[in-house]
């Protein structure tokens, strides 16, 4: 078993020159991947430089993969979202009081076609390795018993598009219950929009690589999150993502949580025909020993995990969700990349 790549997230698409020192400080630390998170303010004003900073990883000899960052809060990430700004429908609805929310129905043309022209136009022009579905999500619930939030009964999405189509699949009004249903119908179409997207992808460019990153909860018997991606089997059984990932771990949890969700990334990835991918907290909290970073680290390769990952360059140093010592995680992590990755 050994480990193949080693990513890592970066925030500054700017100016090429200094992307490009950045780079060579994640050779230095071991990185093989870099993650470019694009803003969709990026996209419509940084969009020339996209390409330029692209191909300056490649020169370097990083892999580079696209994660369009936050997108309608969609996926996970702190970015502010041009779409919400200039939308005012197309919202996730809360299933209990009806209120529109601060995220976008990805189960709406309007927000479909917003992200496909996002993705499709950066898989035309910016000649990156592939694309990173990062944490998508329903707004609610992530809650029975999930390490993000507390119980409730609370969910979306219960728009008059999502209930239009619940009506003409399954001939009745959509409950404002969690019914089996609703649980059927919330996978089945969080998927649409990821599956057509990489489909079109691929079409544009077959070389073109999609991993997929979901919320590493339990979802066990007792514990799920309902974010519409917890259906780990239906994910990774899409044809169209070569790599199935599940996200950031706490360090504060118990080990035995890491080993579990990593036993079933590496299972059910396998099961699936596809790469296994699992990712390592590198900002805003670190361990209170960095040697549980090595610890994770052998217990991920011993479980036969194919790929590592971290958020972010440089433990987020400067930002407001920077880790208290970030350059000594953002070493620590390093020094972990060199001595696994047998790339
Ligand atoms: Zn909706």
């Amino acid at each position: 078993m050994a480990i193949t790549q080693t990513a890592i997230s970066y925030y500054g698409l700017n100016y090429v020159e200094h992307a490009a020192a950045d780079f060579q400080e994640m050779k230095e630390h071991g990185c093989t991947a870099v993650i470019l998170a694009v803003t969709e303010f990026d996209f419509d004003f940084w969009r020339p430089n996209i390409p330029r900073i692209v191909a300056k990883a490649h020169e370097l000899g990083l892999k580079v993969l696209l994660d369009p960052w936050g997108i309608g809060k969609y996926f996970g990430g702190e970015q502010v979202s041009k779409y919400l700004q200039n939308n005012i429908e197309n919202r996730q609805v809360s299933a209990l009081t009806g209120e529109k929310l601060p995220y976008a129905c990805f189960n709406t043309n309007s927000f479909r076609d917003y992200f496909q022209n996002f993705c499709l136009t950066l898989a035309r022009e910016a000649g990156a390795d592939g694309f990173f579905w990062d944490e998508p999500h329903y707004a609610y619930p992530k809650s029975y018993a999930s390490i993000t939030g507390g119980v409730s009964d609370e969910w979306t999405c219960r728009c008059p598009v999502c209930q239009k189509l619940f009506a003409n699949y399954y001939g009745y009004e959509m409950p404002r219950t969690m019914t089996d249903d609703v649980k059927q119908f919330r996978w089945r179409e969080a998927l649409y929009i990821l599956t057509e997207t990489s489909r079109q992808i691929k079409q544009i460019d077959p070389k073109q690589e999609i991993t997929c990153c979901v919320h590493a909860t339990l979802n066990s018997y007792y514990v799920t999150e309902h974010r519409g991606y917890d259906n780990w089997d239906m994910v990774a059984a899409c044809p169209y993502f070569d790599v199935f990932s599940t996200t950031i771990i706490s360090w504060d949890l118990p080990e035995p949580f890491f080993e579990h969700i990593t036993r079933r990334t590496v299972e059910i990835a396998r099961k699936h025909g596809k790469i296994s991918e699992r990712w390592l907290m590198g900002y805003y909290k670190q361990p209170a020993d960095l040697a549980q970073i090595d610890r994770i680290v052998d217990l991920y390769v011993s479980l036969g995990v194919d790929r590592l990952s971290a958020w972010t360059y440089r433990g987020g140093y400067g930002t407001v969700l920077a880790a208290p010592d970030a350059l000594a995680l953002w070493d620590r992590i390093g020094q972990n990349y060199r001595r696994v990755c047998k790339k």
